[in-house]
């Protein structure tokens, strides 16, 4: 049996003709650049969000580096991010101008430690920059505690978190703004690049409007600096399709991460992201650590079972940064992530057969360690 790590055509066939008809519909009426469609879909996804304001962008990075350039943040300031994270949570500050300053995760849930927080904070600090890794809200409540002592703000990188709640609040309505990302494998996701911004601020979500559009509220009125980075019409009609079942879809993520993590407490204990009480997370990813990862996941990947790494490095180890942060830092835990880190396959069409394989596979190899 072949289990891969996604499997978007099985989402894909369960929704086709829903999907074709939205398609179609765009077609027909042809605004295919900031059609009725856009507008649609952000005002749900505000709603689904719990935030008051959505404007769709071109992708996950661009919404990121948009929140601080409508923030007024860049060349100069310094921004705090987690050490590990994919890539984007550090090059959407770098691409506004400002310089990521990383800080170590917590070993218990792989997200940014607000214990450290402090001791990275400099007079150009101007904003923290959360990361909900895996679909796991982090614990906001600590890092707005150093933020609020510090004047800074808190944004999320929610691109893994859409639907995750913290304290009962959603994702995209815990910082001052969040980033979500539709890139077709995440929870919600397009069928090509998507991304959006939600927020409660209305000043900043003015400026968004303008910064996304050429810096132009009115056409050929151009302000400032602004970007290309609009939602497509066609992205946002489909994303209204499937963000209508996002909700069931996320709750058959939560059913397949508690099946494998009983059956995984039986057959040893495995560190993976622990959940305090409060946080309900909606499993972008469902990873356990294992010592002899790599030897694991060939082994796995051998018998069918499509287990990833997310991620292989921190980001502090990326050629990215030679040369704009000190050679010498080390993040013990981020770095520990990065070498036992193995994602199981998880989506929500993902089948009871299929899982068990996965942990019928996962046994199979960790008696051969
Ligand atoms: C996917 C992702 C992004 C970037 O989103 P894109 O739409 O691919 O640009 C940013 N941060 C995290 C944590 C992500 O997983």
């Amino acid at each position: 049996m072949q289990i891969p790590l996604v499997d978007l055509q099985a989402q894909y066939r369960s929704i086709s003709s829903e999907v074709a008809a939205a398609m179609q519909e765009v077609l027909d009426e042809s605004g295919f650049i900031l059609g009725r469609q856009v507008k649609a879909f952000e005002d749900s996804f505000a709603n689904f969000s719990g935030a008051k304001h959505c404007i769709g962008v071109a992708n996950g990075t661009d919404a990121l580096h948009l929140i601080l350039r409508a923030a007024v943040i860049g060349p100069g300031d310094e921004v705090i991010v987690p050490a590990f994270t994919f890539v984007a949570t550090a090059l959407g500050v770098m691409l506004a101008g400002a310089t990521p300053v990383m800080v170590d995760v917590r070993r218990e849930d792989a997200l940014i430690d607000p214990d450290q927080i402090e001791k990275a904070i400099t007079p150009r600090t101007k904003a923290i920059m959360a990361v909900h890794l895996y679909g796991r809200c982090a614990d906001m409540d600590a890092i707005y505690k150093v933020a609020k002592a510090h004047g800074l703000k808190v944004y999320e990188d929610a691109a893994q978190a859409h639907g995750a709640t913290f304290q009962g609040r959603p994702a995209g309505s815990i910082g001052d703004a969040a980033g979500f990302s539709f890139y077709p494998g995440k929870n919600l996701g397009a069928y090509g690049d998507g991304g959006a911004i939600t927020t409660n601020d209305s000043n900043l979500y003015d400026r968004l409007v303008l910064l996304r559009n050429w810096g132009s509220r009115k056409k050929y009125h151009h302000e400032e600096m602004g970007l290309n980075s609009r939602l497509d019409t066609l992205q946002a009609a489909i994303l209204s399709v499937k963000l209508a079942k996002l909700a069931g879809w996320n709750s058959r993520r939560r059913d397949h991460a508690s099946y494998y993590s009983s059956a995984l407490d039986q057959i040893g204990s495995w560190a993976r992201p622990c959940d305090m009480p409060g946080r309900d997370p909606v499993y972008h990813l469902y990873v356990v650590r294992v010592p002899n990862r790599d030897r694991v996941l060939a082994e796995l990947n051998q018998r069918g079972v499509g287990a990833g790494i997310h991620y292989p490095f921190p980001l502090h180890k990326l050629a990215l940064f030679k040369g704009v942060i000190p050679s010498d830092l080390s993040f013990p835990e981020a770095e520990g992530w990065a070498q036992e880190c193995l994602s199981l396959p998880i989506y929500s069409e993902l089948s009871e057969e299929q899982r068990a394989a996965v942990i019928d596979g996962f046994k199979a190899v960790i008696r051969t360690a």
